[in-house]
């Protein structure tokens, strides 16, 4: 029997995978699909929340407030990119003051440190292209960006060079009362454990209502989003949201840090989970929204349009914790906005909670360091020639646009929990990302798949199941020759 199955490969699981990997501990992770980071976790708006939105004694302010605070450390561990470039909650006209204080006073209770209303002069000293009826702003000096996919994946790599297995393609369909523990049934095999812990996100309540009388809904609320191409790095240097409405915090102009901005997110219930298709509606609502805070967005240069689904539980909180009629089976479910930022708080507490039940030791070999793969274009041209004297794939660019070369998606694939379809690769290296997403890449990155996994072309996919490329070849190998 293993010590703990931890069920979905989100920031939230692998969070929980390399905080549990703290102790001597038998552990393995059940991913649905052919990769991590394949829900929440890769479709949101990437900022690390102050803390002021949430409300006074909930489980997400109180998760919000301490995952902020962890970030600075979690990300130098484990090499993520992240920036505390402030958010602001800009106000647009003199109506919105009272909101304002509404939302500095809230933060004050939640515990956000540096918070204050700022006036015009301030507003437009920081931000100099904001709209021309912006009017005051609340500053969250705490406030800032993330990558999170990278965040999720290193959080995987670490909890695997810690001893963690993980599996993919593991879709868990089954969760039985055995003694002693939990039989888990997934889609790659029966496994049986001591603790479950269930990190589901738009699926956590099916897992915990396999097992739980305490049953619990989550509706996929929908958010939509322009990308703008990385021109536009600088336009903004803060994350600028609007005041809040019942539904989320607004549609927000936020720099990312890899260099693009996006626009969104939008917010509607919708009844299908696997629906992250964007709307023209949708769309238009942000272009509408945005367009108070950024007037001439340049449309021209939007690269592409996204969509996330965030996982909307019916009792407006996280549910963290053991379920009260299942000793042992864990929740990490409903984890929505705010739950990137929470995840490194929500990883330690249910890890030291798990931990303490099983009465674990300590893992003395437990490493938290990890380093991310060397990226060619952030390199100078010494590091450069260095890279390419060590490993000459450094001198091969496969991705044009984000100048992604071929020993960095070679590294991508070969790395643990590595990448299996060329989405996989795109979030590992940004390969497909930039201007022309994917257009002159994805053969080469096909090509690459194949040499590392030992795999026919006709087997690569985009993002698993039947996303493939390639459905036949029209020529066997060498009858072109003839054609
Ligand atoms: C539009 C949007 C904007 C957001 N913006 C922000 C933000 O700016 N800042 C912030 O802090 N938070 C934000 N969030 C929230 C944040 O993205 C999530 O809270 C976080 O990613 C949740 O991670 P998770 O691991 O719980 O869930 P997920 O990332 O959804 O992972 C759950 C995993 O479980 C797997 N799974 C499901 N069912 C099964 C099964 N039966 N067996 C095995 N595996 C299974 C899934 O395939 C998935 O990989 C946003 C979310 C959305 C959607």
């Amino acid at each position: 029997m293993m010590d703990v199955i931890i069920i979905g490969g989100g920031v939230v699981g692998c969070g929980v995978a390399r905080e549990l990997s703290r102790y001597k501990l038998n552990i393995a992770l059940l991913e649905k699909t052919d990769d991590i980071s394949n829900g929440q976790s890769k479709a949101n708006t990437a900022i690390i929340h102050g803390g002021y939105d949430a409300k006074p004694g909930t489980l997400k302010a109180k998760f919000n407030v301490l995952g902020n605070k962890m970030y600075d450390k979690v990300c130098e561990e484990l090499d993520v990119p992240h920036k505390r470039n402030t958010s602001l909650v800009v106000s647009f006209g003199p109506d919105g003051h009272a909101e304002l204080e509404k939302l500095l006073q809230q933060g004050i209770e939640n515990g956000v440190p540096g918070l204050s209303i700022i006036g015009q002069d301030e507003l437009r000293r920081r931000e100099p292209n904001i709209g021309s009826t912006a009017y005051e702003a609340l500053l969250v000096e705490t406030g800032g960006i993330v990558c999170p996919y990278e965040m999720t994946q290193a959080y995987a790599e670490n909890a695997a060079m810690n001893g963690v297995t993980f599996y993919r393609q593991a879709e868990v369909t089954g969760i039985e009362k055995v003694e002693g523990g939990w039989k888990v049934i997934s889609k790659a095999g029966t496994f049986t454990a001591k603790a479950v812990v269930n990190c589901a996100g738009l699926y956590s309540d099916v897992i915990n209502n396999m097992v739980s009388e305490d049953k619990i809904s989550i509706v996929p609320r929908r958010g939509e989003y322009y990308i703008v191409d990385k021109k536009y790095a600088d336009a903004f240097h803060a994350s600028i949201f609007q005041l809040p409405t019942k539904m989320g915090k607004g549609i927000l102009v936020t720099p990312t840090v890899d260099g693009t901005v996006l626009l969104g997110p939008t917010a509607e219930d919708i009844d299908d989970k696997t629906d992250t298709r964007t709307t023209a509606e949708g769309l238009a609502k942000v272009l509408k929204f945005a367009s108070l805070t950024w007037e001439h967005i340049p449309m021209r240069n939007f690269i592409t349009t996204y969509s996330g689904l965030r996982a909307h539980c019916d009792r407006n909180d996280f549910v963290l914790g053991e379920a009260p009629d299942a000793p042992m089976f864990f929740n990490a479910a409903g984890v929505e906005s705010p739950g990137l930022t929470s995840a490194p708080a929500i990883a330690q507490y249910l890890a030291e909670m798990i931990a303490d039940k099983l009465s674990a030791n300590k893992n003395e070999n437990f490493n938290p360091i990890r380093k991310g793969i060397p990226k060619f274009r952030e390199m100078n041209d010494e590091q450069r020639a260095r890279a390419i004297s060590i490993n000459p794939d450094y001198a091969k660019v496969v991705c044009r646009c984000e100048t992604v070369t071929e020993a960095e998606i070679r590294e991508a694939i070969r790395r643990p929990v590595g990448a299996r379809s060329v989405d996989g690769v795109k979030r590992r290296t940004r390969a497909g990302m930039g201007r022309c997403q994917a257009g002159f890449c994805t053969p080469r990155t096909v090509e690459i798949l194949c040499e590392e996994l030992h795999i026919s072309p006709l087997e690569v996919t985009k993002f698993g199941g039947n996303s493939k490329y390639i459905e036949s070849y029209l020529f066997e190998k060498g009858d072109n020759e003839n054609a």
